[in-house]
């Protein structure tokens, strides 16, 4: 095991000390990150809500009983609270129909004291999620789902950010972390992280690989890269020998096993040997949802012209 440090970040902002892994992986800790962001959402959302004369406002549905969901949206309720962002909240029941669902989007799109709308996946299988998120205004669409804005992170001039991938980014920026010119490895290539995770990395001028279940050899792909950022939903997908030391590894996945919740990174092994972690939990997590706050202040300036 080595104690030497791989990376030295200078010029850290406000709130972030450089920690390390006893075998000297600077850990990027997410939690801290998104206590952070939500603080400067809080701030910037007080101040707005007394030039504006209401404060910004995010809508969440959610369809069915999913044990899950419920705790996903009140966790999301309660960070909208603290962040001086009003939450309302919609909950139709588990028969509910598709064009229940459309129906209540249409009048949401046109309160004006609603931003953002999120509707909590998954829905129930009788109701098609894509004619869900097609119904939302995409001036609402927070989450980033809408066809016009995963449109739009092929150019430069996107409204949204897809909270986790852009979640990803915010932690590399605040720990200084350069993209530019470097070797990323993408594991997973779903729409939700894997594919924009790719472009938002190719925006910030990386060398973008993806790899998924049918990539070969992925461990020599994983080998080569200096970011690797993991979300396959697999636990221990990945372990020390996938690794150069230089690696920075980003890990997304959440996965329950037994009472624990780990990520797809064999963290204790990888920890001693590459230059920069996330943990998880503590990693990417909070920070999702941390941008969804973010994205909810982005709406509401933008339809107050400000
Ligand atoms: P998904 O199931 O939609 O996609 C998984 C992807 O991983 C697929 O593209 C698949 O090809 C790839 N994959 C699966 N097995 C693989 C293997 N053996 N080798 C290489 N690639 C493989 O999942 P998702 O929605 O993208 O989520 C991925 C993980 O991230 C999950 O654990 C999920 O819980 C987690 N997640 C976390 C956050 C967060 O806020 N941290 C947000 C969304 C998803």
């Amino acid at each position: 095991m080595s104690t030497d440090r791989k990376l030295n970040p200078v010029n850290l902002p406000a709130g972030i000390e450089a920690e390390y892994t006893p075998g000297g992986a600077l850990i990027l800790d997410g939690k801290l990150c998104a206590k952070l962001l939500r603080e400067e959402v809080r701030l910037e959302a007080q101040h707005l809500t007394d030039v504006v004369g209401r404060s910004p406002g995010l809508a969440v549905i959610q369809v069915g009983e999913d044990p899950a969901s419920s705790i996903y949206v009140n966790n999301k309720k309660r960070a909208c609270e603290a962040a001086n962002i009003r939450s309302f909240s919609y909950h139709l029941s588990e028969d509910a129909t598709l064009k229940d669902v459309l129906d209540l989007i249409e009048s949401i799109n046109n309160t004006p004291e609603v931003d953002g709308i999120l509707v909590q996946l998954p829905l129930p299988k009788h109701i098609s999620e894509q004619l869900v998120i097609n119904a939302i205004d995409p001036g609402k669409d927070v989450d980033c789902f809408h066809p016009l804005n995963v449109a739009a992170l092929f150019g430069r001039n996107q409204k949204f950010l897809p909270c986790t991938p852009a979640g990803v980014m915010e932690i590399l920026r605040r720990y200084r972390i350069d993209v530019a010119g470097k070797k990323a490895l993408v594991i997973g290539r779903s729409n939700i992280v894997g594919k924009p995770m790719a472009l938002l990395l190719l925006a910030a001028n990386a060398t973008v690989t993806v790899a998924h279940s049918k990539t070969v050899d992925l461990s020599s792909a994983c080998r080569n890269a200096d970011i690797v950022v993991v979300a396959a939903g697999q636990p221990g997908l990945v372990g020390a020998d996938d690794f150069n030391e230089r690696a920075v590894v980003i890990d997304v996945g959440i996965n329950r096993v037994g009472r624990k919740v780990v990520g797809d990174v064999d963290f204790k092994s990888v920890a001693d040997k590459v230059a920069a972690i996330t943990p998880v939990p503590g990693g990417v997590g909070p920070m999702t949802i941390a941008m969804l706050l973010r994205n909810t202040l982005t709406a509401f300036k933008e339809h107050n012209d400000l």
